[in-house]
């Protein structure tokens, strides 16, 4: 059955902490524009932190988790990292203290810094909270 309507919402979802991010609505009252914002519910349609996050990126670096067993080997983006759930944020302080570990190569050590201009990462949750173990 043909969906007629010519208008719709929808609400997004955020990239960062997957919740509800904005709310979408067409203004192009056509059965076209209805249809795309209709597609748009319950999907991450932009790397925009939602209100929440943007206010976490403020305060700290958002510590996003994944599992590596369920990752493929050598994703290409972020987006191909099997999420666990997992989701931190950590002060600035505590990511200069990580970088400065002797344990970390360069290459994690750039990653530590980096996060710090990104206001985000991305850890394997069981390296990630042993890190935090160790912290305390
Ligand atoms: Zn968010």
């Amino acid at each position: 059955m043909a969906n007629d309507k010519t208008f719709e919402v929808a609400l997004t979802k955020c990239y960062f902490c997957s919740e509800d991010a904005d709310i979408v609505i067409n203004r192009r009252l056509t059965k076209k524009a209805a249809k795309q914002v209709a597609e748009m519910h319950g999907k991450v349609i932009s790397r925009e932190p939602c209100s929440k996050c943007k206010k976490y990126m403020e305060q700290g670096v958002i510590v996003i988790t994944f599992d590596d067993s369920k990752t493929p080997p050598n994703p290409e983006s972020t987006d191909d990292l099997y999420r666990d759930g997992g989701f931190y944020v950590l002060k600035d302080e505590a990511i200069e203290r990580l970088a400065d570990w002797p344990e970390f190569n360069e290459k994690a050590k750039s990653a530590l810094l980096k996060a710090l201009e990104d206001r985000v990462i991305f850890l394997p949750g069981e390296f990630f909270r042993k890190l935090i173990e160790k912290e305390d």
